[in-house]
C-alpha cells in the first residue's frame, strides 16, 4: 500500500495555511503513477490555494519497488549530517519489514531489494533513475569522484551536489548536474561519456576500495567520503 497521511503547511510566500497529503510510503508496483512523478520532478507538489505559490515538501517515505528490487529510505536533504544514525535506523526498519526479523513471505520479497538511503529529491530521483538504465549506482558514484578529480573547478559546497540527471543518446553519455539539493535548482550541467562509466566498471580492482567505503552502509552515495570519518573499519 502507499500511505498519505494530512499535513497542515504554511505556504512559503504568502503564510496562507495549507493542509496536504504527505506520502509516508509509496508502493511503486501498485502505484506506477507515484514513480513516474518522482521522475518527473513533481511528486508532493504543491500549490498555494491563497496566492498561487507553488512549493515542494521534502520526501520522507519509504518506497518499495519489488519488481525493480528497491527499497530506499527517502528523508529530507535537511538530514545529510545525519547519515550514520539513520543509515543504522532505515536497516532496522528494512530487517524488521522484509529482512532478518520479518516474516518468511516477507523475507522472500526482501531477498530481491537492494536497501538505500537517500537525501532529497535529486538523490532518490537519480536511484530510481540509475535503476532505469541499469546501472550499477555504485559505479556512478565513482564516476562522479572520477570527475571530481579530473574537473579544474567545481561548484562543490555543502548544499550543492552532482547528480546524474539523464543520458545523452546522440553523444553517447551520461547528463551530470550540478544542483542546490533543496531548491532543485540546477547550476551545471556535463555530459560524460558511457565509455568512462564502463572503464571503472572494468577495473573493479582499482575501485575495490572506494567500493568497500562506499557500500559500508545503506547510503551508497560520494558523498558520505566528504562528510567525516565514517564508520570504523571491520
Ligand atoms: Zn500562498
Amino acid at each position: 500500500m502507499s500511505l498519505f497521511h494530512p499535513v497542515n503547511l504554511v505556504c512559503p510566500h504568502c503564510e496562507a495555511p495549507v493542509t496536504m497529503m504527505a506520502v509516508g510510503s509509496v508502493n511503486a508496483d501498485r502505484r506506477p503513477d507515484l514513480r513516474e512523478d518522482i521522475l518527473k520532478d513533481r511528486f508532493q507538489d504543491n500549490e498555494c490555494g491563497a496566492c498561487g505559490e507553488s512549493f515542494r515538501l521534502q520526501p520522507q517515505f519509504n518506497y518499495l519497488d519489488a519488481g525493480r528490487g528497491q527499497w530506499i529510505a527517502a528523508m529530507p536533504a535537511s538530514r545529510l549530517r545525519d547519515h550514520l544514525e539513520l543509515e543504522d535506523e532505515s536497516q532496522a526498519l528494512f530487517d524488521t519489514s522484509y529482512g532478518a526479523q520479518a516474516p518468511a513471505a516477507a523475507r522472500e520479497v526482501g531477498s530481491g531489494l537492494a536497501v538505500r538511503l537517500t537525501f532529497g529529491w535529486p538523490a532518490v530521483r537519480e536511484k530510481l533513475l540509475v535503476r532505469q538504465l541499469g546501472l550499477d549506482d555504485a559505479i556512478v558514484e565513482m564516476t562522479k569522484l572520477h570527475i571530481l578529480r579530473s574537473v579544474e573547478s567545481v561548484p562543490m559546497a555543502e548544499g550543492i551536489e552532482l547528480r546524474l540527471v539523464d543520458t545523452d543518446e546522440e553523444a553517447d553519455g551520461y547528463v551530470f548536474a550540478w544542483l542546490e539539493t533543496a531548491s532543485e535548482k540546477y547550476i551545471e550541467y556535463m555530459t560524460v561519456p558511457t565509455e568512462l562509466y564502463r572503464a571503472i566498471q572494468g577495473n573493479p580492482e582499482g575501485w575495490a576500495a572506494v567500493r568497500s567505503r562506499l557500500e559500508d552502509g545503506c547510503f551508497v552515495d560520494m558523498q558520505k567520503l566528504y562528510m567525516g570519518e565514517g564508520r570504523e573499519a571491520g
